[in-house]
């Protein structure tokens, strides 16, 4: 399991595909599952901001009831983006606790305070 989704639609099905060899640099190679696309290991999460919105609707759309398969059919007609149930269902997982830490900030402010 790698530590970073698809560039291309956001997908955290990623298996290693080889090495690119380009003069000193060598580059870990990617490929998704999902929409079968190769790339190289991304420099950072800065390219997940373009999908960034529409995992964060899918994820409320989830939390508000609909099915994983009900929330496939908006990303497919509307955003283009072709991902598995299985897809929406790990972004739920993954990205559903920043959600929440982002919205209930302020709980825990009193942990860390040590005093002497
Ligand atoms: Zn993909």
């Amino acid at each position: 399991m790698v530590s970073f989704s698809c560039p291309k639609c956001c997908a955290l099905d990623i298996v290693k595909r080889g090495k690119r060899y380009n003069k000193t640099i060598v580059k870990q190679l990617y490929r998704c599952n999902d929409c079968r696309l190769t790339f190289v290991e991304p420099d950072g999460f800065e390219r997940m901001r373009f999908n960034k919105e529409k995992i964060v609707r899918a994820i409320h759309m989830h939390e508000d009831g609909m099915s994983l398969s009900k929330v496939q059919n908006p990303l497919w007609q509307h955003d283009n983006v072709k991902v598995t149930r299985w897809t929406i269902s790990e972004w739920t997982k993954k990205y559903s606790v920043f959600l929440k830490s982002a919205s209930s900030s302020g709980k825990s402010n009193n942990q860390g305070q040590n005093s002497s």
